[in-house]
């Protein structure tokens, strides 16, 4: 039976009152994606203020990977939120908190002893990482990457690479930072291909710091293992060891930002598993989780001891109904078969998307890694010119049709999937479809144009 279920213009009547009570009330710099406004959502589905069912294909920003209001995930957080909601790790310490980063711990790739810090936010978490690595090594640098996101506090916000609308009026930024191409071969900065290559973007960086920064002053690369806002780029397997061997030789410590690849969404509960590479910090949020505000740093013990007591923490950081949703969502792993249902969706997606390749000229490349899944939009597949304004347009549509969609890429030009990894084959075939009727609306008005 189908899910979605579309019955006023979209946005409805109760959406558009509330979108011009939210543009009365709340400041336009916080965009939103789609026109119309959440009342309730369960698994795979949000209904909207007008009665309006949707199949959510961006979980929130990657978010809902064990599906809106799991039972199990209620139930935990009902439970802590009646025994206690907040004392302060830093005031009163609790066993839920030690007991999440036991568990963290010992998930996390590295064979060696590790602690595991929480605070609100991926920004925050980033923010900690580079403070560990800067103090443990006594170094203030930091290596990033062209078209990499690491939210929007000021640290993080520096090591972002896209400037409207993150950046744009908001400098001053922090200095030390060394920024440098990801191993995003659609673009390739040094016009190369791979395997060819043989990531040569790797030991390019050995120039820039010829040029911009003495790699002895840097204390750590900050890395997503699949670029997520910068278009969901996929980099070759290799890559991620590749960088990580490479800044090994130079005592430069590896931070994996495993925010948005993280818990499950590419088939392995963190993306670096699948170079093998067992980074000495890595940070993790968005489906931690599953929407209550959670984000930790997992690393080396030594690295993580460096700061002094003190150095480290927040009022609201590790929050008990946080932690205790966290708790039932790697129950939720452990007890299920998320990170394979991970790889079977992606695969799904992904042959849809082959298909619509055959048809649609837009479609320039398909990238995937497990169920994160983007399709590169161009103009021009041989001049690869970003079609922005078509990706907009599929957004769209999309929404019309009964599917929250979410565009990435530094260009704007780059449609992502997000659906939590419980949606159904059913679901995901209906809201593929949907999509499949917006990829042949948009490229008929590409060509009546
Ligand atoms: N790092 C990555 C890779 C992200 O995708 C994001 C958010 O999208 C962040 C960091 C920032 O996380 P938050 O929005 O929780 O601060």
């Amino acid at each position: 039976m189908a899910v979605i279920r579309i019955r006023t213009e979209i946005p409805g009547p109760k959406s558009r009152a509330l979108m011009r009570r939210r543009a009365a009330a709340v400041p336009r710099g916080l965009a939103h994606s789609v026109p119309v406004c959440a009342a309730s959502a369960d698994g795979a589905c949000v209904t909207d203020v007008d009665g309006n069912v949707y199949l959510d294909f961006a979980g929130g920003i990657g978010v809902m990977n064990v599906g809106h209001s799991s039972p199990t995930v209620v139930a935990a957080v009902r439970e802590q939120a009646e025994r206690f909601s907040h004392v302060c790790f830093s005031v009163l310490p609790y066993e839920s908190y030690v007991s999440l980063a036991e568990r963290l711990c010992a998930l996390a790739p590295g064979g060696f002893p590790k602690k595991a810090l929480f605070v609100n936010s991926g920004a925050e978490a980033i923010e900690n990482a580079v403070k560990i690595a800067r103090h443990a090594t006594g170094r203030p640098g930091v290596l990033c990457f062209e078209d990499g996101f690491h939210g929007r506090t000021l640290l993080a916000l520096s090591l972002t690479s896209k400037v409207a609308p993150y950046k744009l009026g908001f400098a001053p930024f922090v200095s030390d930072v060394l920024r440098v191409p990801y191993g995003y071969c659609y673009r390739c900065a040094y016009q190369a291909s791979y395997p060819s290559c043989d990531f040569a973007c790797v030991d390019e960086i050995e120039q820039h710091f010829k040029r911009h920064a003495d790699p002895k002053t840097i204390a750590a690369v900050v890395v997503e293992p699949v670029l997520g806002e910068g278009g969901f780029v996929v980099p070759p397997r290799g890559y991620v060891s590749r960088l990580a061997s490479f800044c090994r030789r130079h005592g430069i410590l590896v931070i994996a930002d495993e925010v948005q690849t993280g818990f499950g969404r590419t088939g392995r509960l963190f993306a670096c598993e699948h170079d093998g590479v067992e980074p000495d910090l890595l940070v993790t949020a968005k489906s931690l989780a599953a929407g209550l505000p959670l984000a930790a740093v997992i690393g080396r013990a030594e690295l993580m001891d460096s700061p002094i007591e003190g150095g480290l923490g927040g009022t609201y950081a590790g929050n008990p109904i946080a932690c205790a949703a966290a708790h039932a969502v790697l129950d939720l792993f452990e007890s299920g078969d998320l990170l394979r249902r991970s790889e079977e969706v992606g695969a799904r997606i992904e042959a849809h998307a082959q298909r619509w390749a055959k048809s649609c000229r837009l479609i320039g490349d398909i990238r995937r890694r497990g169920a994160m899944v983007g399709i590169e939009l161009v103009t021009n597949r041989d001049t690869r010119e970003p079609a922005k304004h078509e990706t907009e347009e599929i957004v769209r549509l999309a929404c019309e049709r009964g599917v929250i969609l979410i565009a990435a890429g530094t260009l704007g030009n780059v449609v992502r999937f997000l659906a939590p990894l419980t949606i159904e084959d059913a679901e995901l075939d209906e809201g593929l479809e949907v999509l499949s009727e917006c990829f042949v609306a948009v490229t008929s008005q590409v060509a009546a144009r």
